[in-house]
């Protein structure tokens, strides 16, 4: 922490002192420790995402899986004793089905490549299209290119994800890659996929298309076989794809964001949140994202819920939907629940895997709240660091924090998240206890101590 935000606190200081020095402190310490050893000694986060990524699968938004996965929590929750557990329903207006995807070179070494359809793609023509491409190196090289350039070509981006660069990558490439193409000329725009693996896999994700540009279908390559046409376009002046997609669009489909809640014995009112995303994309059983995540916050908030005597605030689990084609499930809660954010304390999110959780960063109005140095200490002993970054939380409620609910970022180890995310070997047996495990004690850490300690987290305190 730096020492400039500790100068105008000497008040902060000292109620930080009596605020350690308390008996009751040592005691909720003492509650948050033995939570966080169960955590890990129950394995508890890991059983909930076996559960749910066997029991439902893949659950891609408005479909019927993802009901059943509302549907599998709620009924887990009951099972809990939740107070409250309802769900909340909202419309998407983009429903999406996949269907067939195959793609082969057939000029000039003809063989067949990976290929997976983006998120919301559009079909090919009936029978697929057979085309010369054009490759770019860079999404800027195609960027530069004038409009009528790539008149009846497949635009191929072969530029590499870096590690930690999934934001800069997918905006400019995967959404808006296939519009910029199509602007220029384009009738099907193929990348080289989101991902930091070698593995001959390709990475779904969402794509969106402009309004008023021609909509082309779109699809990730393997690495592998992004590599292969590099090379290929170094050697020969012409190469020709073939790609056949068969998509299904279907209009407005519903989705839902469950909600469960142990209501608190001292200010019911007070809201600690904690979030993760139910929906998946289709390919794997969704277990890093989001099964993980969904894993942690239900035990998290169960190991609370088990406690002799509830929580003094209340807290809210939110699973989200329809996360995977644009953070509908977000913006529809910040949406419906507009009037109750102001008792939001904190909100927290856990959807970039199975961890460990390696750094705290805030994202909060005050940051001299002295329960955040409590907190530091107990996460501390968990092996995470506080970070001086400005967290926005996670996806689902970067909606709320944009509108002031004070939130915090355990922000987890994400080395080989992109090697698995958004493909079909998302599964369950890529998560490793220990991480997993360490996760769910973290957020179970922090959501307790959150509940008992702190509350004044708000610029305006
Ligand atoms: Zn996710």
């Amino acid at each position: 922490m730096p020492n400039s935000i500790f100068k105008p606190g000497i008040l902060c200081l000292i109620t930080l002192f009596l605020a350690l020095s308390s008996k009751g402190n040592e005691n909720t310490l003492e509650i948050a420790s033995e939570l966080a050893q169960q955590a890990v000694e129950s394995s508890l986060a890991l059983k909930i995402a076996t559960d749910l990524t066997t029991d439902i699968g893949p659950r891609l938004y408005g479909s019927e899986s993802e009901k059943r996965a509302v549907e599998w929590a709620r009924a887990r929750f009951e099972e809990y004793g939740f107070d409250n557990i309802w769900s909340e329903p909202f419309p998407v207006d983009r429903g999406w089905e996949r269907g067939l995807e195959t793609a082969s070179i057939t000029h000039p070494a003809p063989q067949n490549l990976v290929i997976t359809a983006l998120g919301g793609s559009v079909p090919t023509p009936e029978g697929g299209i057979e085309a010369e491409v054009v490759v770019f190196r860079t999404i800027q090289a195609l960027l530069d290119q004038p409009e009528g350039s790539l008149d009846g070509k497949i635009a191929v981006v072969t530029q590499a994800m870096e590690i930690g660069g999934y934001g800069r990558f997918s905006g400019p490439i995967r959404q808006n890659g296939p519009s910029e193409a199509a602007k220029r000329g384009a009738i099907a725009y193929l990348m080289r996929s989101a991902g930091t693996d070698n593995d001959r896999m390709a990475h779904t994700g969402v794509t969106s298309y402009q309004p008023g540009v021609r909509r082309i279908p779109a699809a990730a390559l393997s690495v592998p076989d992004a590599q292969q046409i590099d090379r290929l376009a170094n050697r020969h002046k012409s190469i020709r794809i073939k790609l056949l997609l068969t998509p299904k669009e279907l209009g407005t489909v519903t989705s839902h964001n469950l909600i469960a809640e142990i209501t608190g014995s001292q200010k019911p009112d007070e809201v600690i949140l904690l979030g993760a995303h139910i929906d998946s994309w289709d390919l794997g059983t969704g277990a890093i994202d989001d099964g993980a995540g969904v894993g942690v916050v239900m035990a998290a908030s169960k190991l609370i819920r088990d406690l002799p005597n509830p929580p003094k605030r209340t807290i809210r689990v939110v699973l989200f939907g329809a996360e995977e084609i644009g953070i509908y499930g977000g913006n529809y809660y910040v949406e419906k629940h507009r009037d109750e954010l102001s008792k939001h304390i904190i909100a927290v999110e856990a959807d970039a895997g199975q961890g460990p959780v390696h750094t705290f960063n805030i994202g909060i109005g005050n940051p001299l709240d002295p329960s955040l140095s409590i907190i530091r200490k107990a996460l501390e002993s968990l092996g995470v660091k506080a970070g001086r970054a400005k967290s926005r939380g996670g996806p689902d409620i970067a909606p709320m924090s944009n509108v002031g609910v004070p939130v915090v970022g355990l922000d987890m180890f994400t080395g080989d998240y992109f090697d698995l995310h958004h493909t079909a070997n998302d599964t369950i047996d890529k998560i490793v206890p220990e991480r997993i495990n360490q996760s769910a004690a973290v957020y179970v850490t922090f959501a307790y101590l959150a509940s008992e300690l702190g509350g004044y987290y708000r610029a305006e305190n």
